[in-house]
């Protein structure tokens, strides 16, 4: 197996990827909270993480992707105080909790298959792991590291103490993690950076089990720690989100599950950067307005142009929305595609591929395995495309397979329905002599076989690198 280098944000450095038990690599990506439709902001983190998936995939790795629901306990606030996300739109609408969580969980699972995203092997929903939960929070009072008050059961800071302190994921002081958020110090607490794990004696919150403590619910950070270890164990190979998560709810994942374990919780912990809208800030669900991938169909594109758009930007990069970007990455979409729906036969049949295609899949595998560079990955792709086109040899089929497996932008469909689409004999020799016209710039024979293709009832559009496509006008 080939290394493979990833950004460890626990070492802020690019280390060789070593899993606990390969060819095994267990990831677990904090998933959203179901109040509202997911972004593309939103979206452009998961995407990231099937590239990562998919790259590992691609060499050889089987992993085991668990992503979370969060449907309780994800207070506005971030912190412990304010109202419960789903709740406070159960409220709005009218529904019930789980009507909601169920509605934007379903959208988001659309959105994602829109995006030809792989699915993971277990999607968990907070409120369906309340045990898990209560069992791990008893381990932590057991371990002594949370106190039980009136108002909740709260994970006791202070005691985290010495090189395990919390701030060594965000290499920030607890006030600096906790800076911009209102933190109200309940007289219950012992700190105010102590953050709860269970909430009691809230009788105005619609979901509540009974517990050891009494009714209550789960604090947010706690139901990552119970979901990802439940499927996965008590050490993760890579635990991901968006840069966002690194102080607070991190650090208070990792306080947490040590303290239960005595074990490392994750070994590698990989952060997305954001996509910004035109004023160059971060999109976000508390903006009010916020791009879905509705308004990208919308606007006359294809959804996986909006994942070629993120696949042409390093997921550690802040990734800006603009026009052009989306239109650059469709014209590239449609690049691609138009060249695996005018595959020829022998083409798509042959099993090994011109030699010069070689290299090619060398420089793409190495591009993702340092530390997934997307950029790169996407320039080589579309630089064989054109080589072909150039050598008039289109025998890169395997290869082009290879790459659509992290790409992931369903080349073999195109290709077999082009195929099913074929031209009739006599249509194919005009086209194949008009490509070779082309290729010899001999541009009036070009035009008149335009002409007769035209006469034929074809229309004839012009693209890049000598690329044509031909559309029967009926079809
Ligand atoms: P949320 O539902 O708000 O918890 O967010 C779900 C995921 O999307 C988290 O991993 C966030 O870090 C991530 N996220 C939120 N806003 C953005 C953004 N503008 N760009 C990229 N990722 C984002
Ligand atoms: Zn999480």
């Amino acid at each position: 197996m080939k290394p493979f280098y990833i950004y460890n944000t626990l070492s802020r450095s690019v280390e060789e990827l070593k899993p606990l038990n390969p060819p095994v690599v267990t990831l677990y990506s904090c998933g959203p909270t179901v109040y509202l439709p997911q972004h593309l902001g939103n979206l452009r983190t998961y995407i990231s993480w099937d590239f990562l998936r998919r790259t590992l995939e691609l060499n050889g790795y089987q992993v085991r992707h668990v992503i979370n629901v969060t449907d309780v306990g994800h207070m506005t606030s971030d912190e412990d105080e304010g109202e419960d996300k789903i709740e406070k739109t159960a409220r709005a609408e009218g529904k019930s909790p789980l009507e909601v969580a169920s509605f934007y969980l379903a959208m988001f699972q659309r959105d994602l298959a829109a995006l030809n995203q792989e699915q993971p092997m277990v999607w968990c929903r907070a409120t369906d792991h309340i045990g898990d939960m209560i069992v791990l929070i008893e381990r932590i009072v057991a371990a002594g590291m949370a106190y039980v008050t009136k108002s909740g059961v709260y994970f006791d800071v202070e005691k985290y103490r010495g090189a395990r302190r919390i701030g060594k994921l965000s290499r920030q002081s607890l006030d600096e993690q906790h800076a911009g958020q209102r933190l109200e110090h309940s007289p219950d607490k012992k700190s105010p950076h102590d953050f709860a794990l269970w909430v009691l004696n809230q009788p105005h919150h619609l979901m509540q089990w009974d517990s050891p403590w009494g009714r209550g619910y789960p604090g947010w950070h706690i139901e990552c720690s119970a979901m990802s270890m439940k499927y996965l164990g008590e050490t993760l190979d890579i635990h991901t989100g968006g840069m966002d998560h690194i102080p607070i709810h991190h650090e208070n994942e990792i306080a947490q599950s040590e303290s239960a374990t005595g074990r490392p919780f994750a070994r590698y912990f990989v952060h997305s950067a954001f996509l910004v809208g035109k004023s160059g800030s971060k999109i976000s669900k508390s903006a009010g307005k916020f791009p879905l991938l509705a308004d990208v169909t919308a606007a006359g594109l294809d959804p996986l142009a909006f994942r070629l758009f993120c696949f042409g930007a390093k997921y550690r990069s802040e990734l800006a929305l603009a026009d052009e970007g989306l239109r650059a990455a469709q014209s590239n979409l449609d690049y691609l595609r138009e060249f695996a729906r005018n595959l020829p036969a022998e083409a798509a049949a042959a099993t090994r591929d011109s030699e010069f295609a070689e290299e090619y899949r060398e420089r793409f595998l190495e591009a993702l395995n340092n530390d997934l560079n997307t950029p790169q990955a996407l320039a080589i792709a579309l630089e064989l495309v054109a080589e072909a086109y150039r050598r008039n040899d289109r025998t890169i089929w395997n290869t082009l397979m290879f790459f659509d497996r992290v790409l992931g932008i369903g080349l073999e469909k195109t290709r077999a329905a082009g195929q099913a689409a074929a031209f009739p004999p006599d249509i194919q020799a005009l086209i194949d002599e008009r490509a070779e016209a082309r290729k010899g710039r001999n541009f009036k024979r070009a035009d008149e076989l335009r002409a007769i293709l035209e006469a034929r009832g074809y229309e004839v559009k012009d693209g890049k690198g000598g690329a044509a496509t031909y559309l029967r006008r009926d079809a």
